[in-house]
């Protein structure tokens, strides 16, 4: 019999677009023969769109009109033999969507509340894995209390960091809120960007050079495996929003140009960061790699990583010889796995 599958995509957060984008490639790469999909767009306002929107926003990549609210559609969502929540950043990424359908009992693509919400959150994730000793550069924590209270000491946290420095939203991705501070009078405005968008906000010290930034897929549950190493090029001054998806700002280099050492212990240290941080199904490892001292940090670790046929994760098992449609056809078949 064939497999129901919800393909859930959009979702709340200010990666919605990108999303619609992934769930395009999917939709068109699960095997009919196996699969019967059925995607659902959720609007930004949260609402799950009929049938009729939900086909013209994925055409138009304009998610508008009414529908359910996620919590009513959720729990009326059986029927389906498992979901595929093809979704980015808060709402989506973050172990909410993950809690409530495990509440209502379905089968779903991707990490479990616990890996989720875990990776999500850049401070979580630092902290999770240092003490499973993998390599990061320094950073320290700041709440929107802190910032509104003692606004001195947050600075004072800035000035041991030293300059230049980034700042962002422990919760988001895509870049969305962050910024590379390399003066002391640029501080305020980066924090108060930050702070705009999420009540914990991290300080990163940064590499001591322009790091290169090398991904790494992983695959698979409780016996994951690594993809090869893939590097991320270009000219900006960091892999700002803009560079991440205007078309031609970055260059993908699979495999990426590193000695075969450090290639191998960037796989290892992606398995670590996948196992102490219980991920399941997929992710993506993004480390940098400092040419000039041969230091590697991870950077984070990303549960729904982008999707499309051209996305750095899928590009990375095409290379292990793994093809888009049988990716997304393994992935399913590990939410059903038993485990
Ligand atoms: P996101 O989850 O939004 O992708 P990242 O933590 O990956 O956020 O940061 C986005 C980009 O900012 C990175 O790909 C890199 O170019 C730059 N960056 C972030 N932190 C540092 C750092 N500590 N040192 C050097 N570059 C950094
Ligand atoms: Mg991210
Ligand atoms: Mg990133």
């Amino acid at each position: 019999m064939k497999k129901r599958i919800l393909l859930l995509a959009g979702g709340q957060s200010g990666e919605h677009e990108v999303s619609l984008m992934s769930a395009r490639s999917v939709l068109a790469a699960l095997p009919r023969d196996q699969f019967d999909v059925t995607p659902v767009v959720i609007s930004k306002q949260g609402r799950w769109l009929p049938p009729t929107d939900t086909a013209r926003a994925l055409e138009t990549g304009e998610a508008q009109g009414g529908g359910d609210l996620v919590l009513h559609r959720v729990a009326s969502a059986e029927g389906y033999d498992a979901v595929f929540p093809l979704l980015h950043g808060p709402m989506g990424e973050d172990g909410t969507i993950q809690g409530l359908l495990t509440l209502a009992g379905i089968p779903f693509v991707g990490s479990g509340v616990l890996g989720s919400a875990a990776s999500m959150d850049k401070v979580m994730t630092k902290q999770v894995l240092a003490s499973a000793g993998v390599p990061q550069v320094a950073w320290k924590l700041a709440t929107r209390r802190d910032w509104k209270d003692r606004p001195e000491s947050v600075k004072q946290s800035a000035e041991e960091l030293g300059f230049p420095l980034f700042v962002k939203p422990a919760n988001l991705g895509s870049s969305v809120g962050i910024s590379k501070v390399s003066r002391p009078e640029e501080l305020t405005a980066a924090l108060d960007l930050a702070f705009s968008l999420d009540r914990r906000v991290i300080l990163e010290a940064m590499t001591r050079h322009k790091p290169r930034e090398v991904e790494v897929g992983i695959l698979g549950n409780d016996a994951p495996i690594a993809s090869p190493v893939g590097e991320l090029s270009f000219d900006a001054d960091f892999y700002d929003y803009e560079t991440k998806y205007t078309a031609g700002r970055a260059q993908m280099h699979i495999p990426a140009r590193l000695p075969q050492d450090v290639a191998k212990r960037v796989r290892d240290l992606a398995l670590t960061a996948f196992r102490a941080l219980d991920c399941a199904g997929l992710s993506r490892v993004d480390f940098f790699y400092v040419e000039e001292t041969g230091e590697l940090f991870l950077n984070e670790v990303n549960t729904m990583p982008g999707f499309t046929t051209t996305s750095m994760y899928p590009k990375l098992f095409e290379a292990a010889g793994i093809s888009y449609s049988d990716l997304v056809t393994r992935l399913v078949n590990l939410a059903l796995e038993e485990r």
